[in-house]
C-alpha cells in the first residue's frame, strides 16, 4: 500500500558502509514537488567528502581485499540478495520514490520492478565475464583478462532515480568495480535507503558509496578526481560536455555518457490510427515527459494528419493530473521550479512562432509544479518546440509527406538517442531503421528497454551503452597477457 508519509530513516552521505556527516557539517532541503515544500534536509556532499569515498572505494577494490577476492559467483549471489531486499521493500521504495519525484506511485512501483529485473540481469553476468586464448603468431599462447576499471563515479538524473541507479550500478557490481554514487540533488531519499540495503546485502564497506549533493560540487569533484577510474553520466548534454572536459582535464577517466533527445516518432498513413496515437502518446506523456528518448517530435503522414490531430488532443485531455499517491493519477507534478518554468516558457515560444495550441499551455494547478498535458499541431521544423528538448508533457505533431523526406527531417537533429515509426509496411520500416541516427529504434512500438539490450545515443546524445552485454564493456579493461612457449601449439 502507499503511504503519503513514508518514514524517512538515512539522510546522511554513506561512505564505507556508515551514514555520516559531511565533512562541512552542510545540509540541503529535498523538496516535495507536490507542493513546493521541503520534505526533509540532507547531508551536502562536496570534495572533501569525494575524497572520503574515493579512499573508501580505493581500499575496497585494492587486491587482495575481500571484494576481490571473492568468487565472482559469490558476488552475483550478492547481487541476487540486494535485489529480494528491493521487492522485500518495493513499496515502501515505491511511497519514498513517489514523495521525493512526483510520479505516479504506480509508476515508482513499475520503475522499481524493472530497477530489480536490471540487478538480477546483472547478478547472472558475474561469473560470465571472460576473455579469449588468441592463437598468435610466434612461439606464444596469448590470453586476455577481462579486468574491472576500478573505482567508478556515477552521476545520475531526478527522471527515474532508483531505475537510474540500476543502469550504473548493475554493470559495475557484475564487473567488480567499487562505486562511488551521486544522486540529482532533486531526488536523494531513494538511492540513500538503497545504500542501506546494499549494507544489510552484506556488501564489503567501501564497494558502493552514495554521495547526495549539488553538481557543480560534487559532481565536479568526481568528474575532475584522479583516483576515479571512470565515470558514468546520465544527464543534459551540456553537463555531459562539462564532464567529458574535466575527464580530459584530470586523469583522462573513461567517461559513458547517457544524455538528451529529441525523438521522432513517424506515423505513415497505413497504420491503425487509433494504436498509432496511444503509442505517440505514451511516448511522449510517459514519466511527465522527463524522459529522454521521449518521442517529442511527431511525425503524422499528410493523409491521416487532421484525425491524428483529433485523437491526439482528446487522449491527451483525457490524462489525470493530480496528487501522484490518488489511484487513477496518470500525471503528478514536474520535478521542481526550474523545469516548471523552462517547460512553460518553451510552450509560450511556440504560441509565439505561430504553432497552433489545440489544449493544454499552462499550469494545472496554484500549488506545485503541475503542467496540462499539451499538444501542438501546426509545427515546423525550425520552432525551438521542435529543435529544443522541452522535457515536459508536450507533444508537437508536425506534418510530413514522403519516406525520403521524413528521414531527412527526422536526422536535422543534433541529438540521436531514439526514433520510432508507426507502419505496417516492412520495406518502409527497415528502411527507416536503417536511415535514421539513433541509439534505439522501435518499430509499432515506443519506449522499449529492456534490461538484456543496449541503450545510448549516437551524436550529441552522448557515447557508450547502458544495459545488455554491452554495457560490461564500459566497466572493464581488457589484459592481454602473453606467454612464452618452447613450441607453437598445434
Ligand atoms: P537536469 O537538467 O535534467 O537536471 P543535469 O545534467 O543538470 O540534468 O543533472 C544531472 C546530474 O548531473 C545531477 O546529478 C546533477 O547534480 C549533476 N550535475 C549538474 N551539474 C554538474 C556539473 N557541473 N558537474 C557534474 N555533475 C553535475
Amino acid at each position: 500500500m502507499p503511504s503519503r508519509n513514508p518514514t524517512i530513516k538515512f539522510t546522511k552521505l554513506f561512505i564505507n558502509n556508515e551514514f555520516v556527516n559531511a565533512v562541512s557539517g552542510k545540509t540541503f532541503p529535498t523538496i516535495n514537488p507536490t507542493n513546493g515544500k521541503k520534505i526533509i534536509d540532507i547531508s551536502e556532499a562536496d570534495k572533501p567528502d569525494v575524497d572520503r569515498a574515493v579512499c573508501a572505494a580505493r581500499e575496497a577494490f585494492k587486491l587482495g581485499s575481500t571484494w576481490r577476492t571473492m568468487d565472482a559467483s559469490a558476488r552475483g549471489s550478492l547481487m541476487n540478495k540486494f535485489a529480494s531486499l528491493i521487492e522485500r521493500d518495493l513499496e515502501y521504495l515505491a511511497s519514498l520514490e513517489t514523495l521525493d519525484n512526483g510520479k505516479p506511485y504506480t509508476d515508482s512501483l513499475f520503475d522499481i520492478k524493472c530497477a530489480i529485473d536490471v540487478f538480477r540481469y546483472y547478478a547472472g553476468w558475474c561469473d560470465k565475464i571472460h576473455g579469449h586464448t588468441i592463437p598468435v603468431d610466434g612461439n606464444f599462447m596469448t590470453m586476455t583478462r577481462k579486468e574491472p576499471i576500478g573505482v567508478v563515479g556515477a552521476i545520475i538524473p531526478w527522471n527515474y532515480p532508483i531505475l537510474m541507479m540500476s543502469w550504473k550500478l548493475g554493470p559495475a557490481l557484475a564487473t567488480g568495480c567499487t562505486m562511488l554514487l551521486k544522486p540529482a540533488e532533486q531526488t536523494p531519499l531513494t538511492a540513500l535507503y538503497l545504500a542501506a540495503l546494499i549494507k544489510e546485502a552484506g556488501f564489503p564497506p567501501g564497494v558502493v558509496n552514495v554521495l547526495p549533493g549539488y553538481g557543480p560540487t560534487a559532481g565536479a569533484a568526481i568528474a575532475s578526481h584522479c583516483d576515479i577510474n571512470k565515470v558514468a553520466f546520465t544527464g543534459s548534454t551540456e553537463v555531459g560536455k562539462l564532464i567529458a572536459t574535466a575527464a580530459g582535464n584530470s586523469n583522462l577517466k573513461r567517461v559513458s555518457l547517457e544524455l538528451g533527445g529529441k525523438s521522432p516518432l513517424v506515423i505513415f498513413d497505413d497504420c491503425d490510427l487509433d494504436e498509432a496515437v496511444e503509442i505517440a502518446h505514451n511516448a511522449i506523456f510517459a514519466n511527465h515527459g522527463q524522459n529522454c528518448c521521449a518521442g517529442s517530435r511527431t511525425f503524422v503522414q499528410e493523409g491521416i494528419y487532421d484525425r491524428f490531430v483529433k485523437k491526439a488532443k482528446d487522449m491527451a485531455m483525457a490524462r489525470r493530473v493530480g496528487d501522484p499517491f490518488e489511484e487513477g493519477t496518470t500525471q503528478g507534478p514536474q520535478i521542481d521550479e526550474t523545469q516548471f518554468k523552462k517547460i512553460l516558457d518553451l510552450i509560450e515560444s511556440g504560441k509565439r512562432e505561430g504553432a497552433k495550441l489545440e489544449c493544454g499551455g499552462s499550469p494545472a494547478a496554484e500549488v506545485g509544479y503541475f503542467i496540462k498535458p499539451t499538444v501542438f499541431s501546426n509545427v515546423s521544423d525550425k520552432m525551438r518546440i521542435a529543435r529544443e528538448e522541452i522535457f515536459g508533457p508536450v507533444q508537437q505533431i508536425i506534418k510530413f509527406r514522403t519516406l525520403e523526406e521524413v528521414i531527412a527531417r527526422a536526422n536535422d537533429t543534433q541529438y540521436g538517442l531514439a526514433a520510432g515509426i508507426v507502419t505496417n509496411n516492412l520495406d518502409r520500416a527497415l528502411t527507416f531503421a536503417q536511415s535514421v541516427q539513433a541509439g534505439s529504434m522501435w518499430v509499432n512500438c515506443y519506449d522499449i528497454v529492456i534490461p538484456q539490450a543496449p541503450f545510448g545515443g549516437f551524436k550529441r546524445s552522448g557515447y557508450g551503452r547502458e544495459l545488455g552485454e554491452d554495457s560490461l564493456k564500459e566497466y572493464l579493461e581488457v589484459k592481454t597477457i602473453t606467454i612464452k612457449v618452447p613450441q607453437k601449439n598445434s
